[in-house]
């Protein structure tokens, strides 16, 4: 079935792209093919056209999420967006998100955490981004660096990173049940292709602003991380709130999955515009006299 019928571009998509994307117990990270295209039947020339026009439907949706709470609905959507070094997850933020409307989203980006950070609880920062009512999360990074670099280059011991899967699935379970429909995406780049990205960083003087000497120090720890997403994936992809595995060699490709997911997510909260709260008549009548 394709994700919406409105249209013979988005039947480009064989199936509902969550539906493929979704992470299923057992999934492996190292069998992940970054190359891959999972069930986009078209060919790159349509991305743009197709892109253009879901950017248009997702705008609306969120147009549409914004307007609610305005009536009082309290309900939120939030992007989690990790992946390595040169996944793609500023070009998610810039080509998904960025077609939407600036006033219902609410952007935040994860990076070492400041000395005050640290003096609080992992999740202090996160709760203080969390989309407020009728808005759009964008986490760029996350709270999950919290069981990835700190893991990996152990910045506090096991039975500190340890229990915090659980501690992160209990903290989304609340979220959940207070209004927010969370969409995780790993975002998986290979390791040749990682390569050439950051070559191309290093090539260009309006990319050196992207490049940061430590991303290869990251890179040669590639099997502890790929370790490290497994564990992620294993342990904190739920009913509730589960992860999505996408595929990111292929730019346009992640985009248009996450764009979808990002639809498909709103879609599910049934949304219609609220109904005037005056009287509609009486209005152009007063209008007209104005
Ligand atoms: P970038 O996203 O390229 O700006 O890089 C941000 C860096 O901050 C990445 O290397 C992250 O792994 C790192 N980072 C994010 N959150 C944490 C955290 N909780 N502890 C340590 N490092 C972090
Ligand atoms: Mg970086």
């Amino acid at each position: 079935m394709s994700p919406d019928n409105t249209s013979e571009l988005s039947k480009l998509w064989s199936h509902e792209p969550h539906a493929h994307l979704r992470f299923k117990p057992g999934d492996l990270v190292s069998e992940i093919d970054a190359n891959a295209t999972p069930g986009f039947t078209g060919a790159k020339s349509d991305a743009p056209a197709l892109h253009a026009e879901r950017n248009e439907r997702f705008a609306g949706l969120q147009e549409m999420l914004y307007a609610n709470s305005r009536s009082g609905d309290r309900r939120s959507v939030l992007l989690v967006l990790q992946g390595m070094d040169t996944a793609g997850k500023g070009g998610i933020v810039k080509h998904v998100v960025g077609a939407s409307n600036p006033q219902g989203i609410q952007y935040h980006s994860f990076g070492k955490p400041t000395p005050e950070e640290l003096s609080h609880h992992y999740l202090w920062r996160i709760n203080k981004a969390l989309p407020a009512a009728g808005h759009i999360g964008v986490f760029d990074r996350s709270h999950y660096e919290d069981v990835l670099i700190v893991r990996v280059h152990n910045l506090v011991p096991p039975d500190v990173w340890g229990p915090r899967y659980d501690e992160i699935n209990t903290f989304e379970r609340e979220l959940v049940d207070a209004g927010t429909t969370i969409v995780k995406v790993a975002m998986f780049v290979s390791l040749e292709e990682q390569k050439k990205r950051l070559a191309e960083r290093l090539d260009r003087p309006d990319k050196y602003w992207k490049y940061n000497p430590a991303d290869i120090d990251e890179r040669l720890k590639w099997p502890l991380y790929q370790e490290a997403y497994q564990a992620m994936l294993d342990k904190t992809s739920t009913e509730y709130a589960p992860w999505h595995i996408v595929p990111c060699n292929r730019k346009w490709y992640s985009r248009l999955a996450v764009l979808e997911l990002m639809i498909e997510a709103l879609k599910s909260l049934d949304l219609q515009w609220p109904p005037a709260d005056f009287d509609v008549e009486a209005e152009k009548q007063r209008l007209k006299n104005a």
